[in-house]
């Protein structure tokens, strides 16, 4: 399946915080939003980093001052993007090669969704659900 039609069901709706915004913010806004992760947009459109609940997690680690910092001194600022053309198997792949858990989509550059690994495997499960049930048709004549 193509993430395109992932995003027709889920939306294309994607959470941000400023670079300059605090980490505290964004445990706020993690927390009020029910995600794992934001991206960092000073515009909403250019993405500047990610910040995950395992960043805020390593940050408090060391000393809950941390809540006090910019999200641009604790965010990967090296962002792993797909495309709508992109299928899930292809995502599926790379998310489990680099150990991360979201992805945002990008068109030209610009921001234009967001896909967890939960979207992935729930797409996959349904996917495949299909494909079991045909095979099963075919091979029993139905
Ligand atoms: P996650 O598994 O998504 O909670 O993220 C684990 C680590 O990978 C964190 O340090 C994130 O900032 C980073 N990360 C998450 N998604 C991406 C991505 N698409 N590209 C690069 N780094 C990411």
């Amino acid at each position: 399946m193509r993430i395109s039609q992932l995003l027709k069901k889920k939306g294309t709706e994607v959470t941000t915080v400023r670079p300059e915004d605090t980490v505290a913010n964004v445990v706020a806004t993690l927390a009020e939003h029910r995600v794992g992760a934001l991206v960092v947009s000073a515009d909403g459109e250019t993405i500047a980093g990610i910040i995950s609940e395992r960043d805020v997690v390593r940050g408090l680690a060391e000393g809950v001052e941390v809540m006090q910092k910019q999200t641009s001194e604790l965010m990967t600022s090296n962002v792993v993007t797909c495309t709508p053309e992109a299928t899930t198997e292809e995502l599926m792949a790379t998310m489990t090669e680099h150990r991360f858990r979201h992805m945002p989509v990008t068109v030209d550059g610009k921001l234009a969704g967001i896909v967890s690994i939960g979207d992935i495997v729930n797409a996959r499960v349904t996917e495949l659900e299909i494909e079991r049930e045909q095979l099963t048709g075919y091979i029993s004549g139905r």
